[in-house]
């Protein structure tokens, strides 16, 4: 009996605690945990400068209101500002907020109302990153939904030329489409897209809520391109699982954004801000970056020979930590075996498996995921076999 509405689908393991790479179930069993609560606790389960951080301001002062000074928010946003092309930061408790803060700037900056999203894409939940978000299945039921949300297929220039007109505020992007399936853009179309917006004056906004704060090896993916977004949003990394979420935007955005125009109660919250300004002063260190830059490739590396054979993968790719196998069928079964034998990795679409393990996993764990992932992708591949002969 539960009292929850049903709108996740449950897996049968009860975490109780964690360390690092390692999550703990109700009977003492250990997992390698390779989904890290969703490209959230980038730094690993009980990080103790992040613990600490929290565990002081706790004991300090919880809430006060955004109409005080906040000293965590004024750190935390001159971090983000240093290590990006953004000038100022709103906070938000979400991905969603943080997303929907973009869309209501992209509006007012540029008194025009129509965004432009990818098919695939993800953006949120709320009414406005429903909309943005360019799947159907998300949509449904919903309707009507906010109007001038268009979309186009991703790595196709030329349809998303075909939907601009003198009405679009703004193309929103993620640079790899983490919940469609570890898609990435590839680097020809990021620089057509480029030359599209400067010449038609449209705002970007890189959604980098799961591919921000070091995942991929930069502090934010678009750091892999020559690209200056106008906005960019976080939020799953920045409190390594503290509720908190960002929208960075450039100087000339400034003014559209003054007193009373938007705002959150708990936005910027000092328990928030004390987990964030830990988590960037350990991730954004060019030397922590360069590690997760050269394991991540070793790991994707070795990921891609182990499977180079093997007919029931299609491919593996992915950019730093958010990887994706694609296989063949359903990869329901191998995530389950995979529980089984003690790594938790998830799903992006039917047949993607998504591996996102903390920044911090050592070579170690990452060589144990590929023992896991290659038995049980033999094991269901033999299965698959002998049900065709059969
Ligand atoms: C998770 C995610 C969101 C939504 O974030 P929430 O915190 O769940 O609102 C938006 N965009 C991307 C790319 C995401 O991965």
């Amino acid at each position: 009996m539960s009292y929850l509405f049903p709108t996740y689908a449950k897996w049968e393991v009860k975490a109780e605690s964690g360390h690092g790479a390692t999550l703990i179930d109700d009977n003492g069993k250990e997992y390698l945990d390779f989904i890290s609560g969703i490209a959230v606790c980038n730094l690993g389960h009980n990080h103790p400068k992040v613990n600490k951080a929290v565990q002081e301001q706790l004991n300090k002062l919880w809430h006060t209101s955004n109409l005080f000074q906040i000293k965590g928010q004024e750190e935390v946003a001159e971090l983000l500002v240093t290590h990006s092309c953004a000038d100022y930061v709103f906070f938000s408790n979400s991905g969603a907020e943080a997303n929907e803060a973009a869309i209501k700037l992209a509006r007012k900056a540029t008194n025009k109302h129509k965004i432009i999203t990818l098919k695939n894409s993800f953006h949120g939940r709320t009414f406005a990153t429903m909309t943005a978000t360019g799947q159907e299945k998300i949509h449904s039921g919903f309707g009507p939904l906010v109007s001038s949300f268009v979309y186009a297929p991703i790595n196709d220039i030329h349809a998303l030329e075909s939907l601009i007109d003198n009405e679009v505020a703004a193309i929103m992007i993620e640079v790899v489409q983490g919940e469609g399936g570890v898609q990435l853009l590839s680097a020809s179309y990021i620089e057509q897209l480029k030359q599209l917006l400067n010449k038609h004056d449209i705002l970007l906004i890189v959604d980098e809520i799961q591919t921000g704060i070091g995942r991929t090896g930069r502090p934010f993916a678009y750091m892999h391109y020559d690209l200056s977004p106008d906005i960019v949003t976080v939020a799953k990394g920045l409190g390594n699982g503290f509720p908190v979420g960002a929208m960075l935007g450039k100087a000339s955005l400034r003014d559209y954004f003054t007193a009373g125009v938007h705002g959150s109660t708990f936005g910027g919250n000092p328990l928030a801000m004390s987990a964030a300004k830990a988590v960037l002063t350990e991730v954004f260190q060019e030397s922590f970056l360069e590690e997760v830059r050269q394991n991540s490739e070793e790991f994707l590396e070795n990921l891609r020979s182990t499977f180079k054979e093997c007919s029931l993968v299609k491919e593996v790719r992915g950019l730093g930590f958010l990887i994706g196998i694609e296989c063949q069928i359903p990869v329901d079964k191998i995530l389950k075996t995979c529980r089984d034998k003690g790594l938790l990795v998830l799903q992006a679409g039917p047949n993607v498996i998504r591996i996102l393990p903390p920044l911090i996993v050592t070579t170690e764990q990452l060589n144990q995921a590929i023992d896991i992932l290659s038995e049980v992708i033999q094991e269901v591949s033999q299965e698959e076999k002998s049900s065709i002969e059969a």
